[in-house]
């Protein structure tokens, strides 16, 4: 069942990984946004100070659960994921374990519509996540073809501690550019922490951040409870939710 190789292990907190695994088969082509299954088989063990999974693992089966793609399509050497550590959660539990150099299972097909994929070209882009929600967005923001001359772009990324803040030194380089704006907001920030607090939809609610539905995308991604509070807010406000078939522009990935 093994097909992979894990290739670098970034440990961002002991809640938060980021994972580049290589497939054996290569990386296959994908658009930005897209997700992967990734897998270990149920005997893999899981750290002896964990609490008890929800439900014990079968030895032999293969606990696959769904991935954003964090790096680029043109990044051809491995395929990059940004993980938390759900500590009584079946795959996630045994991921902490294996290192660089072991291996794991990637599903052949990658797949997803959370993409750019029916964006207009002039559209300008607000990515708003949470947690790791932040994934897909980075595989965008990483694709030269994100960056059409007409658009802004916008990152709001929310975590609960500021050291959960995976990829802000890439997102703030990146906001040295005109077209370019990152916004991180802390939940239960540290006396220290200098910039926004609360929650996302706080950002919206007080006007600091403000979204039209005549020239913006707005792609919401991680925790469900943010993205349904902001699809009402937005909607509210005249978005309309994207689907292959009626097409919109605001578009939803629920990480559960
Ligand atoms: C399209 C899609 C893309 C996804 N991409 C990512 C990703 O890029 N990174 C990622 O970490 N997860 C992602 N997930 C969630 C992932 O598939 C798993 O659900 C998660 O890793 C938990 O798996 P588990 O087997 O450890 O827990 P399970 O035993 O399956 O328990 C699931 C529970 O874990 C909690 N949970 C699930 N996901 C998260 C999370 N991200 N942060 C905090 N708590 C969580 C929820 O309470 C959920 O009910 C994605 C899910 C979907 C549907």
């Amino acid at each position: 069942m093994y097909n992979a190789t894990i290739v670098r292990k970034i440990e961002v907190t002991p809640e938060l990984i980021i994972l580049q695994v290589k497939p054996d088969a290569g990386v296959p082509d994908f658009l930005p946004g897209q997700y992967v299954a990734l897998g270990l088989p149920g005997e893999s063990p899981r750290p002896a100070h964990f609490p008890a999974e929800r439900e014990p693992q079968a030895a032999g089966k293969l606990i696959k659960r769904a991935y954003s793609i964090g790096s680029s399509p043109s990044e051809r050497g491995y395929f990059e994921f940004y993980i938390a550590i759900v500590p009584d959660g079946a795959l996630t539990s045994r991921l902490v374990i294996p290192k660089e150099g072991d291996r794991v299972y990637v599903a052949p097909k990658v797949t997803g519509t959370f993409t750019l994929e029916e964006v207009p070209q002039e559209a300008n882009l607000i990515l708003i996540s949470t947690g790791t929600g932040i994934a897909p967005f980075m595989s965008m923001l990483r694709t030269p073809a994100t960056w059409t001359k007409q658009r802004k772009i916008s990152v709001i990324h929310g975590v609960r501690y500021s050291k959960d803040l995976a990829y802000s030194d890439e997102l703030r380089q990146l906001a040295a550019r005109p077209d370019f704006s990152y916004l991180p907001i802390v939940s239960r920030a540290d006396p220290e922490w200098t910039g926004e607090r609360g929650h996302v939809q706080s950002l919206f609610q007080k006007g600091a951040v403000t979204a039209q539905p005549t020239n913006d995308h707005v792609f919401l991604c991680g925790n469900p409870a943010m993205v349904e509070d902001m699809e009402k807010l937005l909607v509210g406000d005249g978005f309309k939710v994207h689907a292959r078939k009626t097409p919109g522009n605001l578009h939803l990935e629920k990480y559960w």
